[in-house]
């Protein structure tokens, strides 16, 4: 994780930009939070912070410090757009479908290989995202415990009502007891 540049009012500087309450709020709302969040996440920490911003500005500083190259945005699809610090590195997400966790995903062989298209059809290619979907550790953990939520088909099989009434039918094998 970075370290030596930690410190918004440098990261402004190395970028060229210039240097706004606004911006430096942003930016140490984006250090401080879950390393993913959302403009909405951003705003009510600056608000914390500050006393207020209005949604507009996030959306307006948010945008020059991605253009600045500060900020990088993740879009999983039936989610809002989420920011990052960790900009450069064409890493990848991971996303649980039950609670959206996210977590980063390095590239699997050295540096952004997935730049690297099998056909690139002739367009110049600058970034690959890709976005696993699954669960977090938490939810399966969740899911193990609970006994309705893990496997519908087996939980069904194993009521025990139907195991009681099955010797009742005629026909039907019982097991012996
Ligand atoms: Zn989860
Ligand atoms: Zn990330």
């Amino acid at each position: 994780m970075p370290s030596a540049n930690d410190d918004p009012v440098q990261r402004l500087r190395a970028a060229g930009l210039r240097i706004t309450t606004p911006r430096l709020e942003v930016l140490r709302a984006l250090t401080q939070g879950p390393s993913h969040i959302g403009a909405d996440r951003i705003a009510a920490a600056v608000r914390a912070r500050t006393g207020s911003i209005s949604a507009q500005t996030v959306y307006n500083v948010v945008a020059s410090l991605i253009a600045a190259g500060l900020v990088r945005r993740i879009e999983p699809a039936g989610g809002p757009s989420l920011y990052e610090l960790r900009v450069g590195d064409n890493h990848h997400h991971i996303v649980c479908r039950r609670c959206d966790a996210i977590a980063d995903v390095d590239c699997a062989v050295g540096d952004t290989p997935c730049l690297t298209a099998a056909n690139d059809s002739g367009y110049e290619i600058d970034e690959a995202e890709v976005i696993y979907w699954g669960r977090c550790p938490a939810c399966v953990a969740a899911a193990a415990v609970s006994s309705g939520e893990g496997s519908r088909t087996r939980s069904v099989r194993q009521q025990p009502g139907e195991t009681a009434r099955e010797p009742e039918q005629p026909g039907s094998r019982a097991m012996s007891h």
